[in-house]
């Protein structure tokens, strides 16, 4: 559920998923759809799609004037450089991004990435002008030994850069988990987190009761409804079933 100061976002990390022709129609059935169904509420729900580097451009001409905004999954913290391979943010910005994501656990744990490293990505996005969408979730492990809160609470404070505001800055709850497994928490479970975190928030800024949380981990359009309305939910961050407009669209639907 979203104060009313609180606008909803509802985010597709697209991962490392789609050729231009499937990205390119994915994105172009999206954009009509945001456009037509009443639904969308793009007057009052923000809907990003952050495709693979290699389909930014092509996905960005395929919803220009539309109301879908574009996102990266992640950059690398320096503005240009002898960084092979790595994208920065403000080279993200000039392809359209408006949104970058940082510090997903397939790159806390796929490439090593600590609180700091995710913190100066998330200042470098900031730098960029853009928005930051920051990745934080416990393993399994840590659940099940009663650390939830204590993790979460660590990664929020380790990852977040100084000059963060409500405006600037998103946290994706995703439980490491329930991503791509099907496994969701319990409301109760994503309330005590989602509860906590907006704590966290009112103590590190200004704005802080305007910051926009969401969940991930495994959202489809059967749990939508009843994640989206558990108070301090802002949105969703969504993987497997944003690669389907039926899908997607089912969510973006169920954000109040
Ligand atoms: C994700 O990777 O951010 C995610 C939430 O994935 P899924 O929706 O597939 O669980």
């Amino acid at each position: 559920m979203s104060g009313p100061d609180v606008r909803p976002l509802i985010a597709g990390n697209w991962k490392m998923n789609g050729l231009t022709a499937d990205g390119v129609k994915l994105a172009t059935d999206l954009a009509a759809w945001v456009r037509t169904d009443a639904s969308a509420a793009p007057d009052r729900k923000d809907v990003l799609i952050c495709p693979p580097a290699t389909l930014l451009a092509p996905t960005a001409r395929a919803i220009a004037g539309s109301p879908v905004l574009l996102g990266a999954q992640d950059c690398h913290g320096a503005k240009s450089g002898a960084h092979t391979g790595d994208i920065s943010a403000e080279m993200l910005a000039d392809q359209g991004c408006r949104y970058i994501i940082v510090g997903h656990s397939e790159r806390r744990a796929g490439h090593g990435e600590t609180d700091a490293i995710v913190k100066n990505k998330a200042a470098a996005v900031l730098r960029a002008g853009l928005v930051v969408i920051i990745c934080i979730g416990e393993t399994e492990a840590e659940r099940q030994s009663g650390r939830t809160i204590d993790v979460v609470t660590r990664q929020f404070q380790g990852s977040l850069p100084s000059g963060a505001s409500a405006a600037t800055a998103v946290i994706a709850y995703e439980p490491v988990w329930a991503i791509g497994s099907g496994r969701v928490p319990t409301a109760e479970e994503v309330a005590a987190v989602h509860g906590h975190l907006r704590g966290l928030a009112v103590d590190a800024m200004g704005d802080g009761a305007g910051l926009r949380l969401l969940y991930g981990g495994s959202v489809k359009p059967s749990n939508a409804k009843e994640l989206m309305s558990i108070p301090h939910v802002n949105g969703a961050l969504v993987g497997g079933a944003s690669l389907k407009l039926e899908d997607f669209s089912g969510i973006v639907r169920s954000v109040p």
